[in-house]
């Protein structure tokens, strides 16, 4: 499925305005040598890319009417190697079944898997793993930008993860240094220059369908610690 901005995707920004890319998570065509990676096959709109194509638009939409050029990405990061000032991967099947945050980590490079994506992943390639492109570098700068914006959305998806909208998986934070390699070595990070790259898990599929369903909250909340890292970042 291409990723179809509305027509609210296309509203004039102002020239020079910061670039900020969004990546519907797994939404075709896909990133070669994670091409098997489909994601969730349940949730409330029957597969992850069923949420993951709305809600980056939904994201994007939000952003550029407040004077950001938001961009949407497939699972293919187009264009490879794009400057921006940031990247924000959209989510919602981390391992366990929990809602968190991960982001770029300083001097890793990015998971191999099997073939086109399957078995566990690692930090070198197997011998049957599909070629990759080439990858971006993370450097100490990049991981501390990338850790303030990660650190932004953790605190209002927090928020926005209330009882009465129907969220109940259990919730992770920020992910760890050492923590889930699908949260912090994401391929994703690696074919980016943006200044700060995050991948949200927004929650899990089943205990927080309902949660997920809304869509709009969640949106609100990325846009909106997207838009308040900008300002401090803006302020250094
Ligand atoms: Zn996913």
């Amino acid at each position: 499925m291409i990723v179809a901005p509305g027509p609210a995707a296309h509203a004039a920004v102002p020239a020079g305005a910061p670039i900020v890319w969004v990546q519907a998570g797994h939404a075709a065509p896909r990133e070669p040598g994670y091409r098997l990676q489909t994601g969730a096959g349940a949730g409330p709109f029957g597969a992850e890319t069923g949420f993951t194509t709305r809600l980056a638009g939904r994201v994007v939409a939000r952003l550029r009417a407040a004077g950001i050029d938001a961009r949407a990405t497939p699972g293919r990061v187009t264009p490879l190697g794009a400057r921006g000032a940031a990247f924000v991967s959209l989510h919602h099947d981390a391992p366990g079944g929990r809602a968190g945050v991960g982001h770029a980590i300083a001097g890793t490079g990015e998971n191999w898997y099997r073939g086109e994506g399957l078995g566990a992943g690692r930090p070198h390639p197997y011998p049957g793993s599909a070629p990759h492109r080439p990858a971006t570098p993370v450097t100490p700068a990049v991981e501390r930008r990338s850790r303030d914006l990660a650190l932004r959305v953790a605190s209002l998806l927090r928020a926005a993860r209330t009882p009465a909208r129907g969220a109940r998986a259990p919730w992770g934070g920020v992910e760890p240094r050492d923590g889930n390699p699908r949260m912090t070595r994401y391929h994703g990070f690696h074919r980016t220059r943006a200044s700060a790259r995050v991948l949200v898990e927004a929650g899990a599929a089943g205990a927080d369908d309902a949660f997920l369903r809304r869509v709009d909250p969640i949106a609100a909340a990325v846009a909106r610690a997207v838009r308040s890292h900008l300002r401090a970042m803006a302020r250094r």
